[in-house]
Formats: structure tokens, C-alpha cells, sequence
């Protein structure tokens, strides 16, 4: 379905951005990886992408945290691969400490990841999409992007700061063939939760599947973790015909956490 198409997928050696950057080669789309890793598991990874699936895959390590960056990050997948028609915007952090004790520095350092770079991908990758009439840009912003939790103030803020964004991208680009839509997880197990569930148990003297049943128990109604499969997939979906008119949403994908 995606052959001839070439994707950029933000943070992509790991987690929700790797489970999505699969799928959408699976669907045959040529892709740009990003992310951090060793250099010799990074390149393994972008092998065995490219030969499972039969599409062409290039890696930059672009820090998002620098502008520059995060721009040229664009400009070599256009270089390497001829263009971007699909943006996921997926890379981003978390820190958790209450708002009187965050460090200003983490601050900055989420916003300009989880918010900023978003901003700098999009402003970089859509002159070309609005020459091609078609595009597809997919944030990974998170169920916070719609309700706070404590103690992360900062990724709440970056992630409703995606959903705005989102929109109002949506709404620029509405008459041209573009989509710009948001996801938002739910608990899904990857690094970045893993550390949650290991401070979790550290703090409250629990065994990993205690710290692992407690922390799905205070929000996920499923009491199950979403996959990155799973979300590769409604990815492949919002690249699809079918939801060509699906723009400027926010989907959850948190087995029932918003509904409560
Ligand atoms: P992860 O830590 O497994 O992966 C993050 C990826 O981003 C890695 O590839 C990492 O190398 C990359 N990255 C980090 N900093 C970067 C930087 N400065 N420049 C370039 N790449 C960078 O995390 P994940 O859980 O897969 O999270 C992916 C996205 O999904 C994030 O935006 C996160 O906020 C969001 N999300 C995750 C969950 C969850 O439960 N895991 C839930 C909701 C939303």
C-alpha cells in the first residue's frame, strides 16, 4: 500500500517508534530511522529492516534536541531517499519530579524533544508534502496530551503542547491532501516505562510483577499493556485511503484509561 512512499519515524531504534517504522515498511514504505544506539545494533537493525521487507532504509542519529538537527534530519532523508510523504514524530523523554522540584533543565530538554522538534520536523518536511498534494503526519503524543498525572509536568504540558500543534497543522493543511493526526498511548512497555515500573517497585519494596500490576491498575482499565504493533498498525491505517478524512484527531490507545 505504501510502496513508493518514504517515511521518517522519529526515535525509531526503539520502542513505540521501532514497532511503528516496522509496520509502515511492512506496508512497503521506505524509511528514515532515527534515534540513539550503538552504532553496530543500529546498523544491524537498519539491515534487517531493509532486507525483511524489501524497502530501503537509511539511519540518522540526528539529536532532536538541537534545532539544527532536527531539521537536517528532513533534509537527509529528502537527500538519501528523494522525499518525505510520511512524518512520524514519535522520539521523546520523561522525567518525573513534582512541578517545585523539576530541574529546569530537564524542562528545557523535554520541550525541546517532545514539543519543539515536532514543530522543527513538520515546518521542515511540509513544502515538499504540499508540492506532492499528499502527506502524512502522525505525532505520538500520549494519553497526558489529554489528562495530567502528577509529577510530570513537564511531559504533560510538551504532549498537550503536541495535541495543539496537531491541530492546528490540521487545519492549515486541510484542502491539500494532507492529514495531520495524533496517537495517544496509553501504557505500552517499552524503556521508557520500564524505568517507571523499576522506581515504582524501588519506592514501594514490590517484586516487578507487583510493580508491573500496580502501575497498570491506577489507569489502564485492560490491565494490559498496548504494543507497539498495535500502534504501528492505526499508523498504517491514518496512512491509508480510508482516513483520508480522519485529520486533526487525537486516538487513544490506552484500554480504556480516558474513559474512566
Ligand atoms: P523509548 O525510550 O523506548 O524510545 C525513545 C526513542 O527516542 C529511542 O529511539 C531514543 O533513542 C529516541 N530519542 C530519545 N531522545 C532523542 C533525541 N534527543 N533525539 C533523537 N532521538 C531521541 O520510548 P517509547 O516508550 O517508545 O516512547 C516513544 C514515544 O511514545 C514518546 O514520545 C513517548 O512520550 C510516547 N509515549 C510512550 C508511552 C509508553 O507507555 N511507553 C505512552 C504514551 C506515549
Amino acid at each position: 500500500m505504501l510502496k513508493g512512499k518514504v517515511a521518517v519515524v522519529t526515535g525509531s531504534t526503539s520502542g513505540i517508534g521501532l514497532g511503528i517504522a516496522r509496520q509502515l515498511a511492512a506496508a512497503g514504505a521506505d524509511l528514515m530511522i532515527n534515534g540513539f544506539g550503538e552504532p553496530a545494533a543500529v546498523e544491524a537493525l537498519r539491515k534487517e529492516l531493509a532486507t525483511t521487507h524489501g524497502v530501503r532504509v537509511a539511519y540518522s542519529g540526528a539529536d532532536l534536541s538541537d534545532a539544527a538537527q532536527a531539521t537536517g534530519l528532513v533534509e537527509s532523508a529528502v537527500r538519501e531517499l528523494g522525499s518525505v510523504d510520511i512524518l512520524v514524530n514519535n522520539a521523546g523523554i520523561q522525567h518525573v519530579a513534582p512541578v517545585h522540584e523539576f530541574p529546569i533543565e530537564r524542562w528545557n530538554a523535554l520541550v525541546a524533544i517532545n514539543l519543539t522538534a515536532v514543530f522543527l520536523t513538520t515546518r521542515a518536511a511540509l513544502p515538499g508534502m504540499l508540492g506532492r498534494k499528499w502527506g502524512r503526519i502522525i505525532n505520538i503524543a500520549s494519553v497526558h496530551g489529554l489528562v495530567a498525572s502528577v509529577d510530570k509536568s513537564a511531559y504533560v504540558a510538551s504532549k498537550h503542547g503536541v495535541v495543539g500543534l496537531t491541530k492546528a497543522v490540521a487545519l492549515e493543511t486541510a484542502t491539500t491532501g494532507i492529514t495531520c493526526n495524533a496517537i495517544c498511548p496509553g501504557w505500552v512497555l517499552t524503556p521508557l516505562v520500564q524505568k517507571q515500573i523499576d522506581a515504582l517497585a524501588e519506592r514501594e519494596k514490590l517484586g516487578p510483577d507487583e510493580a508491573r500490576n500496580k502501575l497498570l491498575e491506577e489507569k489502564q482499565p485492560s490491565l494490559d499493556f498496548a504494543t507497539p504493533e498495535q500502534l504501528g498498525g492505526l499508523a498504517v491505517f491514518l496512512c491509508s485511503p480510508h482516513a483520508a478524512q480522519v485529520n486533526g484527531a487525537s486516538l487513544p490507545v490506552d484500554g480504556g484509561w480516558l474513559a474512566r
